[in-house]
């Protein structure tokens, strides 16, 4: 009983969040960088802050996260950090040596108001910054947003301060990666290479954060959208964003620079975010959607009619991020699953109205995000309706021990588990890999609970 605190009773509160279901804006920022090739990512605070965001990409993708700062002591925390960000744009490019510097502010140097844009232009005017190599930048305040914001901020500062117009357009469709796994973004490209859809995913973490043991430990591995790429974004015929909340402002940035239409899909996960996903990119590419496509979509619909006696009706409480949340509750609820509380820490208006889009099909579910959107309410719901699955990221462990519910790790941060770097959710057959593990929960626990003269050998 870890949490045997946590009342039934649920209380209007303000001004107070217990176990937030977020983290904080630079980890996302972070995160985006590791998707650009040869990119370090700068955290423009205290030292503190850029040890916690490494550790906890650490944690999750069990691979060395390479980052500096700008180790702000009581100096630069009172006259600003400028002097600190110009010194180490110096030194990062003189003894790192990456391609780009990608710097992202923190509490301390916003609440500063250190101007990012500013700084980075001093540095270029003062030629700190060599030629051919290029420093971006993201206010990334981590007092308001969550860890999703510091994404989307990053990928649209990406798409702002990269992409060009030659006035050619390009025969290639964008792809702006909203916040998932790199085994997510590697599949992303699987399936656009066997539609044959020339693609440019940003930003793309395969092969950066799940990357090989070759012997010999590489700062800046192989993957990652590569700068010719960015730049050529602003000449793509059309832009698809995967998340209204971590995709779309970086697709309305290059339509409002460089006049590139774009579509905002749910992110591809299930059945039928998977289905808008496939014929929207056909229709932008103008492919066709070939058999193999088309045969892995039979295969999981065959395994959603064959199992569908165990998944009908049972109750499911989720918390984590909006562009996975909403397509998974779609998901369940195209298995005949009861989704029935649902909450996430990141706040945002399009968010909350896509989300009660698809709750439509599921009345009277409890559903919150933003401040006071904790994993402390969820717990008080679960108590007072209890759930038959629970899905979120690692933090729900607690809650699933001390009510003895199955739990599936699915989001950010996992902790205490692997897969999530190297085995897709996105597309069918991420899906299909969802369906298995809902399915061997919910199946471990009727062998366990099952009476005798009930235990079946075969499902
Ligand atoms: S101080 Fe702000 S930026 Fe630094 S780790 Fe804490 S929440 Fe994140």
């Amino acid at each position: 009983m870890l949490l045997r605190h946590t009342p039934k009773e649920v209380k209007e509160r303000e001004g107070l969040t217990i176990n937030p279901a977020k983290t904080c804006q630079p980890i996302g920022a972070m995160y985006a960088a590791l998707g650009i090739h040869g990119c370090l990512p700068h955290s423009h605070g205290s030292q503190g802050c850029c040890s916690y965001h490494r550790s906890t990409l650490t944690r999750h993708y069990k691979e060395p996260v390479m980052a500096a700062t700008s180790s702000f002591t009581e100096g630069a925390s009172v006259f600003g950090g400028q002097a600190n960000l110009l010194q180490s744009i110096e030194t990062i490019f003189a003894v790192y040596d990456p391609d780009i510097i990608a710097v992202h502010s923190t509490c301390l140097s916003e609440t500063i108001g250190d101007d990012l844009q500013q700084i980075t232009k001093k540095a270029k005017d003062d030629s700190k910054i060599p030629e051919g190599k290029y420093v971006i930048y993201a206010s990334t305040p981590s007092f308001i947003g969550s860890h999703i914001t510091g994404y989307a901020n990053m990928v649209t500062g990406m798409a702002e301060q990269f992409s060009v117009s030659t006035g050619e357009k390009k025969d290639q469709v964008n792809i702006v990666a909203g916040w998932m796994e790199p085994s997510d973004m590697r599949e992303i490209k699987d399936i656009s290479k066997a539609m044959g859809a020339k693609i440019v995913l940003f930003p793309d973490t395969s092969d950066v954060l799940d990357a090989p043991q070759t012997g010999k430990h590489e700062i800046y591995p192989k993957g990652g959208v590569t700068v010719e790429e960015l730049k050529s974004t602003g000449d793509s015929k059309c832009s698809l964003a995967l998340g209204c909340i971590s995709a779309e402002p970086a697709a309305i940035a290059l339509d409002k620079k460089h006049k590139v239409p774009f579509e905002t899909l749910d992110m591809p996960i299930g059945l039928s975010a998977t289905d808008r996903f496939i014929m929207s990119l056909s229709k932008a590419a103008g492919v066709k959607v070939p058999a193999e496509i088309t045969a892995a979509r039979g295969r999981l619909v065959d395994v959603m009619a064959d199992m569908e006696q165990y998944f009908h009706g049972k109750k499911v409480a989720l918390f984590g991020d909006p562009d996975q949340l909403i397509p998974l509750v779609e998901f369940l609820l195209d298995l005949n699953m009861k989704p029935v509380h649902i909450v996430s820490g990141t706040p945002g208006q399009r968010f909350e109205k896509r989300m009660k889009e698809v709750l439509v099909r599921a009345p009277g579910a409890n559903f919150k995000n933003g401040l006071n959107a904790d994993m402390f309410l969820l717990h008080q719901w679960i108590k007072n309706e209890p759930v038959d699955l629970l899905i979120g990221n690692t933090y729900g462990k607690y809650i699933a021990r001390d009510e003895d519910i199955p739990f599936i790790r699915f989001g950010f941060p996992i902790l205490d588990r692997i897969g999530h770097s190297y085995f897709p959710n996105v597309g069918y057959n991420g899906a299909l890999r969802l369906v298995e593990k809902i399915l061997s929960v919910l199946m471990d626990r009727q062998d366990r609970t099952a009476l005798e003269e009930k235990f079946e050998l075969v499902m």
